[in-house]
């Protein structure tokens, strides 16, 4: 039945990742402290040309003519701000030591002038001179359609949603771990759809550590650097149980709940223990569209969280989430949703109390409806790595107590961290960026 994790673990898919990034060939990982393996280059090779460069002495703005014949506008103030000399930027950090005291908002502009190898090159009125790269200007291009261009450069904020009929994205856990093609693959997958199945790791404790130190750090919490879910007396999570868990995101307990989860199959269950996810980002934009008025409240109202106990060291975790979080122009940027630990205080005036249960309840069916849901089962050394702040994931009953005991470690990273290594991987792997 489980026809997911079957086209999951097909070639097909594993190709499909493979596919991704350009197929060049990069070395081998040392035994440890890996992170990127390829030095990055140190002089890119630049594609933009300078063909005239002039002040807009009105509008205190330099524009810049390119050999395409397109222009592009930089303030004066901006300009001077961003001064790469010695003077006014700590090379070695590559940060900017100019102070603000010192910056002038309303400098003008004495000179400028195209120098021999194409750069722009500004006299200030102060006889401060700076020097600016074409290519460096391209890429900070104010314009409305280059702005939106670097910023998912930066950020990869296009998603690709799934649903039911989604083949998870697979690759080799070692190859992830030794070759950067493959690890930058990953990286991407993971961010554009959410979910990456890694198969062949060592079904031995230990190995998210491993893939954590791929990565640059894995994130500590009060569940520890890595969690055994298990089904334990006196269970402190209901994870740590057998029962079904409920499609959830992790950790919505915190304000700043974890990005990225990692699940590791040390032994699965006789009977049971399926794994199921929904594409969180994706049913938020289903909401919206055939349920507003839920999805209105959903995104509007904060809800409590609650997670006390002991683990790693005792807490008592309180926090407020939006259950769909957006930004200041709507867009959805994370689901915070965890029935197990949304806390019995509600901080809401009464007369919201049933508008919140009813947009919940929509916003829950839509989520487990069959169309919508992928599963698979996980054996012992797959690993699943997934978008936490995206995807809602859950798991069946299972039957406990039989020869063989349930295992999964588990472990946290942050979007940042996570993102930080992709960008490397980027540079390295294409060699132009
Ligand atoms: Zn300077």
């Amino acid at each position: 039945m489980f026809s997911s994790l079957a086209r999951c673990s097909s070639r097909a898919a594993l190709h499909m990742l493979k596919e991704a990034v350009c197929p060049s060939k990069l070395g081998k990982v040392p035994s440890f402290g890996h992170q990127t393996l390829a030095a990055i280059p140190a002089h890119t090779v630049g594609r933009n040309a300078i063909r005239h460069a002039q002040m807009l002495e009105q509008k205190r703005l330099l524009q810049v003519e390119w050999d395409d014949g397109s222009c592009s506008f930089y303030p004066f103030t901006w300009l001077r701000d961003n001064c790469h000399c010695p003077l006014c930027m700590l090379q070695s950090a590559q940060a900017r030591s100019l102070l603000l005291a010192d910056l002038n908002v309303h400098t003008g502009m004495n000179q400028v002038q195209i120098t021999d190898n194409n750069k722009v090159s500004i006299t200030w009125p102060d006889e401060h001179s700076s020097e600016f790269e074409p290519d460096w200007l391209k890429k900070r291009c104010f314009s409305p359609e280059a702005r939106q261009a670097r910023q998912e450069e930066l950020f990869l904020n296009k998603r690709e949603f799934w649903d039911s009929a989604l083949q998870i994205p697979m690759a080799d856990f070692e190859e992830v771990l030794n070759d950067d093609n493959a690890a930058l693959a990953w990286l991407m997958a993971l961010r554009r759809v959410g979910i990456v199945y890694l198969k062949g790791a060592p079904a031995e404790q230990g190995q998210l550590a491993r893939l954590g130190r791929r990565i640059g750090y894995l994130r500590l919490t009060f569940y520890g650097h890595t969690w055994q879910v298990q089904d334990k007396p006196m269970a402190n999570n209901v994870a740590y149980t057998s029962g079904k868990l409920s499609l959830h995101t992790d950790y919505p307990a915190l304000h700043h709940p974890p990005g990225v989860q990692f699940l590791h199959c040390l032994q699965q269950a006789e009977q049971g223990g399926e794994s199921e996810v929904v594409d969180g980002f994706h049913m938020a934009e289903l909401l919206r569209k055939e349920d507003p008025e839920a999805f209105n409240t959903l995104s509007s109202l904060y809800i409590d969280y609650t997670d006390t106990g002991s683990d790693y060291c005792d807490f008592s975790v309180q926090s407020k989430n939006r259950i769909i979080d957006v930004d200041s122009e709507g867009r959805v940027m994370r689901v915070n949703y965890n029935n197990a630990t949304r806390d019995s205080v509600l901080d809401l005036p009464i007369d919201q109390v049933q508008l919140f249960y009813s947009s919940l309840k929509s916003f829950v069916k839509l989520m487990n409806r069959p169309e919508n849901m992928v599963t698979y089962r996980m054996e012992p050394g797959d690993l699943v790595t997934f978008d936490n702040w995206r995807l809602l994931h859950g798991r069946r009953h299972y039957a406990s107590g039989g020869r063989t005991l349930r295992h999964l470690e588990g472990a946290y990273l942050d979007w940042d961290e996570v993102m930080s290594r992709l960008r490397i991987l980027r540079k390295a792997v294409h060699r132009d960026r």
